[in-house]
Order: structure tokens, then C-alpha cells, then sequence
């Protein structure tokens, strides 16, 4: 008999990456007895045409950085696919390189709530099983779809936005995302 591993695959921009993540990560990695969680940085991400999001290449590389020293991985499949990114193909392609497994996509529960939005979103639910995580108290928009596993993280306090705008202001990001992110965003002068 073939063992089907429980793969936790990480999507998001990552815009940076930041302990929210990955302590979120690591609870449902727990909680759902992962074998794996393999974060996924988005490639263009087509919903976002109100800001303009970090390139892809530094946006990987502080996700590398970030997941360093973890038991996470980090994986390209989005950022080497031309066009916009649409989770469907991100998970046919983990698919075919992970098969026989079983995916859980694991995102932010706000993200997760505009879920009918995507392309193919009846495929999406035969692909992964969805894990929306949110911080404590935050009250979810949207529809969440029922199937979805839903966590609640304290750590979520810490969203990317925040980071973002205390680089923007001159405020300190240590202990907010991970040393070496922070020295990277330091050294590429990002957010400024
Ligand atoms: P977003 O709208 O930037 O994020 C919405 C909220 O969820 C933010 O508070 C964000 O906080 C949080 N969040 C996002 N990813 C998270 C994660 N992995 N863990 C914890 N919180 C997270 O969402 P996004 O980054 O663009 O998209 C999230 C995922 O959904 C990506 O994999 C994306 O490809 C997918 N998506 C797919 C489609 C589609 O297939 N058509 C459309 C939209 C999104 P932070 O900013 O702090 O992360």
C-alpha cells in the first residue's frame, strides 16, 4: 500500500514574509498532523491592482530566508509560471510533482472567503482540502466555504501591511518577521 502524505501548501504574496506565517504554519502543520508545509510565494497575483506588489524574485528569496532554520520548504511553482497566478494551477502542478498526496491549502480566512471568485472553484475543493487561519476575534467577511478547516492565531496580529508601513515610517521591524528578512528588506531598501 502507498502512503498518501499530508502536504500543507502555504499560499500567499508574502509581501514579507513575517512570524505570523509561520507560526501559522506551524499550528496547522500540528493540528492536522502534516507531514510537510511547503509555502508557496505568489506569482503575479491578478487581484491586486490597488498596490504594487514586491517583485516575485525578493518576495522568494525572503520567504527562503524566512523559512531558514524551520521545517518548511519553499516553492517556485508559482513564480515560474507566466501570467497571473490562480490557485488551481498552483495545485495541479504540486500535484504532479507530489502525487499520491493529499494537499491542504492553507491562507489567510479573508483571502479563503473570495474563494468563489477563483478560477474553478468546484475543481479547487477536489485538489485540497482549504484551511483558512485568522487572528482571534477578527469577525470573517465573505463565505468562507463550510468545508474549510478554520484556526484562529494570536501571532496574526502581525500582518504584512503592518511591516510594510512601519518601513515606510522608519519604525523598527525586528521580532516582527524573522532576522534575516529584516536585514534583506534593510539591504534591498524595500518599502521605502
Ligand atoms: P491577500 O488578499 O493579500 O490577504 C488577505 C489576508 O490574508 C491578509 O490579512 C493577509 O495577511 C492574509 N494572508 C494571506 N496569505 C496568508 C497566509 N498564507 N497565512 C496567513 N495569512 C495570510 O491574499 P493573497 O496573498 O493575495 O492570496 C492568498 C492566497 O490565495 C495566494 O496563494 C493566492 O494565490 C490565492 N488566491 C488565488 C486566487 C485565484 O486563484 N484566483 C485569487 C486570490 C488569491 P498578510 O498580508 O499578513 O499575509
Amino acid at each position: 500500500m502507498t502512503l498518501r502524505r499530508r502536504v500543507g501548501v502555504m499560499g500567499g504574496t508574502f509581501d514579507p514574509i513575517h512570524l505570523g506565517h509561520l507560526v501559522a504554519a506551524n499550528e496547522v502543520y500540528y493540528h492536522l498532523a502534516l507531514d510537510e508545509v511547503v509555502f508557496v510565494p505568489t506569482g503575479q497575483p491578478w487581484q491586486k491592482a490597488d498596490r504594487a506588489v514586491t517583485d516575485p524574485e525578493h518576495r522568494y528569496r525572503m520567504t527562503l530566508l524566512g523559512t531558514a532554520g524551520s521545517p518548511f520548504t519553499v516553492s517556485r511553482v508559482d513564480i515560474q509560471r507566466a501570467g497571473p497566478t490562480f490557485t488551481v494551477d498552483t495545485l495541479r502542478d504540486l500535484h504532479s510533482a507530489l502525487d499520491p498526496v493529499d494537499l491542504f491549502f492553507i491562507t489567510g480566512a479573508d483571502a479563503l472567503a473570495g474563494m468563489h471568485t477563483w478560477r474553478e472553484p468546484e475543481a479547487l475543493r477536489s485538489l485540497a482540502h482549504m484551511v483558512g487561519v485568522t487572528r482571534p476575534g477578527h469577525e470573517l467577511g465573505g463565505d468562507v466555504p463550510a468545508s474549510a478547516t478554520v484556526l484562529e492565531i494570536p501571532a496574526l496580529e502581525i500582518s504584512s501591511t503592518m511591516c510594510r508601513e512601519r518601513v515606510a515610517a522608519g519604525r523598527p521591524i525586528d521580532y516582527l518577521v524573522p532576522a534575516g528578512v529584516a536585514e534583506y528588506i534593510r539591504k534591498y531598501a524595500l518599502y521605502l
